[in-house]
């Protein structure tokens, strides 16, 4: 007697991707302290949302423009299958959650959240880009990506490595 072969569902995996986040502070918090003590609170929060592929050691960097504050930054890479989109959403929502108020572009702020890279490569929207566009200016985001994906391409095929040094030659202080 034939056995019937009883098949399962087919299970659709969601794609996953990898996301480079750039993690800034500069202001304290009620809760968390200094800039350092929020940042590792975010770093811990994106584990618990989406699954902390790695993180860098916490640097701490002299304020720039009108902040004012110094900052304390950081890049984790999580895992996600959400598109860039949501994932932009997500990290709006997660910086209101630690009470950032300031929309000023250098004013002092609780957390910034940006999206440094995506392994989907070049994403554009009206309010989304990736590669961020500031990045490849940015040591305070270089310098960590570099120490924990020193081999990702990041544009024309250079990588986060290679770029991270370029910076620091050209301005040590980033
Ligand atoms: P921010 O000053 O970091 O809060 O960013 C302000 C806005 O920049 C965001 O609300 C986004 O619409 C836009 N933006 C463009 N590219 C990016 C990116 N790669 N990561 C985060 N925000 C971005």
């Amino acid at each position: 007697m034939s056995k019937t072969r009883i098949q399962g569902p087919v299970r659709l995996t969601a794609i996953s991707h990898l996301y480079a986040i750039a993690i800034g502070s500069n202001r304290p918090h009620g809760r968390y302290g200094r800039p350092a003590g929020i940042v590792q609170a975010a770093i811990a929060r994106l584990d618990a949302e989406f699954g902390l592929f790695d993180a860098s050691s916490i640097v701490l960097n002299a304020a720039y423009g009108a902040a004012g504050r110094d900052f304390a930054n950081a890049v984790a890479l999580v895992e996600s299958d959400l598109d860039p989109i949501a994932m932009l959403r997500r990290l709006k929502g997660l910086e209101r959650d630690f009470g950032r108020r300031s929309s000023r572009r250098w004013g002092p702020r609780v957390l910034d959240l940006d999206i440094a890279l995506w392994s989907g490569g070049g994403f554009r929207s009206r309010r989304l880009a990736i590669p961020h566009p500031q990045l490849e200016r940015r040591s305070f985001v270089l310098q960590p990506l570099a120490a924990i994906a020193p081999n990702w391409r990041v544009r024309g095929g250079l990588t986060a490595r290679h770029l991270a040094h370029r910076l620091a030659r050209r301005a040590p202080r980033g």
